[in-house]
């Protein structure tokens, strides 16, 4: 028998965590952190059945922090087993873990002089949930597996990462599972990416499975073609620059960054824009950018051609990194046109907002939105149409010219998920488990998917198990 049971993303898209019980082994699928409003915070804990000492061994899809956050609390609860991953997703958890440290820490020491300056104690729920020296000791315990290799993984379990396409890394997961000479396959999609997107692979799908846990973010809806959503992003860049004005792009630093900057490359290729400075204005994604040229085999034809024949590095010659504050500083001293890609993604932290302060109520400043805004950012403010925008503490007038993008996502639509899903249905119907996906979407996938195959997905909630023979 095998039981299934998350420990989030179960009707909603953060925390990702699947506890899998077989006969003779207990693994736990991604161990990622609850992000969204504060009342999540105290959801990030490590549940009773995710017990350190009865855990083989955890396995990770990618790098996200909703997949990965979770991890430095369960090494640091006393967990020493192994956690499988691929190398380049080892790479990137480690950015994001350590940049997750260190927001906590210095969150940390902000409520301490606020508190102390209100004469109060701070209770032991504000303390950070791990420190860096926890972060090092998860990627320790991180053992890299190659995709598509087969790795034992707990007694009579073994596993294969293939690619999912989603940021640089990802993979879906086939746990086959060996019991009284019977074998069955359990396969974790992780987070699937879309297809055609810059550098990476398209997603891979399984061959067979007898058990499909699989997302379903945008499960109710199928994305604008990429194509569409680079040619608006195109005659944004190419208006604003025609009034000289200050463009700034607030951009996730591990993926969309990236993006970005391959589709302004094109545009300087195809010389649909001119040559103006772009400013990389971000540590966080320089580190990330890097660490993307360091794992170039893993790109599609084309982004490894870009790469190796130096056309990329051609293109962006007029691109500066901003390391150092005083780099970022010394911005505000160029005129326009110019084009600056800082974080954090939605405007909440990060060096974007010093910029935005300084140049919100220009008329001549361009704010790109190209990801995702969640509610009570400022990102998802400026989305929205305001008119006047809290900035570090003071009040501005929106007078910069805001634009959104919606088009560009790291996650397959509807369609693709069904796509993705099809190999493993050919011939034989595994059962499907749907998650990391709100309610809605998750309900309407259902749907699709038995119109499909006549097959009936099912819905856990958090914590509930489900068992299959
Ligand atoms: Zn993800």
């Amino acid at each position: 028998m095998i039981r299934i049971t998350p420990f989030g993303a179960a009707g909603e898209v953060t925390g990702s965590a699947t506890l899998v019980e077989t006969p003779s082994a207990r693994l736990v699928v991604d161990l990622g952190m609850f992000q969204g409003d504060k009342d999540d915070d105290a959801r990030n804990v490590i549940p009773g059945p995710i017990h350190r000492e009865s855990i083989d061994a955890v396995l990770l899809t990618h790098g996200h922090l909703d997949h990965c956050g979770r991890l430095p609390l369960f090494v640091r609860d006393g967990f020493e087993g192994p956690i499988f991953t691929t190398p380049a997703t080892r790479d990137v958890a480690e950015i994001i873990l350590m940049d997750s440290a260190n927001i906590q820490e210095s969150d940390y020491r902000r409520r301490q002089r606020y508190a102390q300056r209100k004469g109060r104690k701070l209770s032991r729920l504000d303390a950070p949930l791990y420190d860096q020296d926890d972060v090092e000791q998860t990627i320790r315990q991180m053992e890299v597996v190659d995709y598509d290799v087969v790795v034992d993984v707990a007694p009579g379990v073994s596993a294969t990462f293939h690619e999912a396409g989603h940021i640089l890394g990802s993979a879906s997961i086939s746990l086959q599972i060996h019991h009284n000479g019977q074998d069955r396959t359990v396969v974790f999609s992780g987070d699937v990416g879309p297809r055609n997107m810059p550098y990476l692979k398209d997603p891979e799908s399984p061959s067979k499975a007898d058990i499909v846990v699989l997302e379903s973010t945008y499960g109710d809806r199928d994305h604008r073609s990429i194509d569409a959503t680079v040619e608006e992003f195109t005659s944004i860049i190419q208006s604003a620059i025609a009034q000289k004005g200050k463009i700034f792009i607030p951009s996730f630093a591990i993926g969309r960054t990236q993006n970005v900057l391959y589709y302004l490359a094109e545009m300087i290729r195809h010389g649909r824009i001119p040559r103006v400075p772009i400013f990389l204005d971000s540590p966080m994604a320089i580190k990330a950018s890097q660490l993307y040229t360091e794992y170039a085999e893993l790109f599609d034809e084309e982004g490894s051609e870009l790469v190796a024949d130096g056309q990329l590095a051609s293109d962006l010659r007029t691109l500066r990194l901003s390391s150092s504050a005083e780099q970022s500083r010394s911005i505000n001293d160029y005129r326009g046109p110019f084009i600056v890609v800082a974080g954090s993604g939605m405007c909440t932290a990060g060096r974007i907002v010093h910029h935005l302060r300084n140049n919100i109520a220009n008329p001549h400043a361009h704010i790109v939105i190209v990801g995702y805004q969640a509610r009570g950012s400022l990102g998802r403010a400026l989305v929205d149409g305001a008119t006047h925008v809290s900035v570090m503490g003071s009040w501005y007038p929106v007078q910069a010219q805001v634009h959104t993008l919606g088009g560009f996502s790291a996650h397959a639509g509807q369609s693709q998920l069904v796509d993705w899903l099809r190999p493993m249905v050919h011939g034989h119907q595994p059962q499907v488990v749907l998650l990391h996906g709100e309610e809605d979407p998750r309900q309407l996938l259902a749907e699709r998917i038995h119109e499909e195959f006549s097959i009936t997905p099912r819905r856990p909630r958090y914590g509930e198990s489900l068992s299959f023979a």
